[in-house]
């Protein structure tokens, strides 16, 4: 029998194993197949609530953000665990994904709570508030950068990248930036996942890193479209940044997301590093009184742990579903948007005031207490069952940006409330 079975592979359930097992428990974990962590840009969002064009709050700590979070979403996991330990279980999950991802490459860069959220070009243009990155990725802060074209990439645009993020540095962040588009030959033309896959291999990794070296003298970092490398990401990053003696920065991903790959494999190589028993998918629970039994997998095969943690993601990774309702699937639990429970045929909770926040049903989650434990109908749904991740509801991902400290700090906590 485990200790703790984990149902979700994303970065919320890796976290809770990673952390279960670092306490010494026997864990598995179910994953039926890559969600929302294999979509992500790159960007690690801790916390950043943004305030309006007359009060700015780019300036704003990290810690002045989940404070400010917490303070006015009354529904939201650092409100409900407190900003306190919301702290503390961010940093201990932070400090887990480091060591986690040291061996593919792709550490975090560091942050500190007390630092503000630094500006991170996206392919797309925006300067992207966030507290940390994947390592390839980094702040643009100044000198004179270098944006890289490849010669028939239909998924990075330069000139426009370049355009928009000197704009937003001046109009969001305050900084006069200066960052010029230079044109490659390389072919770029392969979608990015497959581009990625050609860099893998180190003489094409040397061919760009060679042609670049020749067009970005006296520049003082370049930015390149992220795709430099999948399984070999780290030599790959590693020839072109030695050829042109400066920081190379990969712009955050769109989709497909290249980083979103590499982070999810590497996370799928820790937890085999860290001996959590890997099972797939699982499609029912035996529950008895207030406690969760086993649960079924695929092949009818049945998973008894002392307690579970839920990391099943929203919509995209199945964990909640619309059909009669919007409900947890695994388990039927109803679900909370940040604005409430959801009544039935009542559109006052499926419409915001404010048209830039996430769809109320985007927020739509199960209801947790401070130990990440479900709730329904204000008491606890079963006493050895957790919830992390956001497969918890009552917050937004993409307005407050949040989500992956969420992942974290949730993890961390339900896997200690699993081993109580
Ligand atoms: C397009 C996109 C981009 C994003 N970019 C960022 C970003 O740059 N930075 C950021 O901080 N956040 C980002 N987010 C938010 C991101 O979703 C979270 O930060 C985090 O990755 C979510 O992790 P999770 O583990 O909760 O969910 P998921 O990564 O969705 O993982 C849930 C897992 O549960 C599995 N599962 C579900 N049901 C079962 C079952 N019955 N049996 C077994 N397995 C099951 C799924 O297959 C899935 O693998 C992004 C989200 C999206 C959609």
């Amino acid at each position: 029998m485990f200790d703790v079975l984990v149902i979700g592979g994303g970065l919320a359930g890796v976290t809770a194993a990673l952390e279960a097992r670092a306490c010494g428990a026997r864990v598995a974990l179910a994953q039926r197949s890559w969600g929302a962590t294999a979509m992500s840009t790159g960007a690690l969002d801790i916390a950043f609530a943004p305030g309006s064009p007359s009060e700015p709050t780019v300036a704003r700590s990290i810690e002045g953000h989940i404070y400010a979070i917490a303070a006015s979403r009354a529904r939201h996991p650092y409100a409900v665990v407190g900003s306190g330990s919301a702290l503390l279980a961010i940093a201990d999950g932070m400090k887990l994904l480091s060591s986690a991802l040291e061996p593919s490459g792709l550490t975090p860069r560091p942050w500190e709570a007390i630092q503000p959220n630094q500006p991170y070009v996206s392919s797309l243009g925006a300067l992207v508030p966030a507290a940390s990155a994947l390592a390839s990725h980094g702040p643009v802060t100044g000198g004179s950068v270098a944006c890289v074209q490849l010669a028939g990439d239909t998924h990075f645009d330069a000139k426009h990248v370049a355009k928009a993020a000197v704009h937003d540095g001046r109009t969001s962040w305050g900084r006069a930036l200066d960052i010029e588009p230079v044109m490659l030959r390389f072919d770029g033309s392969l979608p990015p996942i497959g581009l990625a896959q050609r860099l893998d291999d180190l003489g094409a990794a040397h061919e760009l890193a060679s042609e670049l070296k020749a067009v970005v003298a006296g520049v003082s970092a370049v930015i390149m479209p992220p795709v430099l490398g999948l399984a070999r990401h780290r030599e790959t990053l590693a020839t072109v940044q030695d050829a042109v003696g400066v920081p190379v920065i990969e712009a955050l991903a769109h989709l497909p997301s290249v980083p979103g790959v590499r982070l999810q494999r590497a996370l799928g190589q820790a937890l085999r590093a860290a001996g959590v028993v890997l099972v797939g998918e699982v499609v029912g629970a035996e529950t008895s009184g207030e406690r969760v039994v086993a649960v079924q997998g695929k092949g009818g095969e049945r998973l008894p742990a002392k307690a579970f943690v839920l990391a099943s993601g929203r919509f995209i990774s199945g964990g909640v579903v619309f059909d009669f309702g919007c409900r947890e699937a695994l388990f039927g639990l109803p679900t909370v948007t940040e604005l409430g429970a959801l009544e039935k045929d009542a559109p006052q909770n499926i419409v915001r005031a404010d048209p830039r926040e996430s769809h109320p049903l985007m927020t739509a989650g199960v209801q947790v207490n401070a130990s990440m434990q479900p709730i329904v109908e204000g008491r606890i749904a079963f006493a050895n069952l957790f919830a992390a991740g956001m497969v918890v509801g009552g917050f937004a991902s993409r307005f407050a940006l949040c989500a992956d400290g969420v992942a974290l700090a949730t993890g961390v906590i339900a896997a200690r409330g699993a081993l109580a």
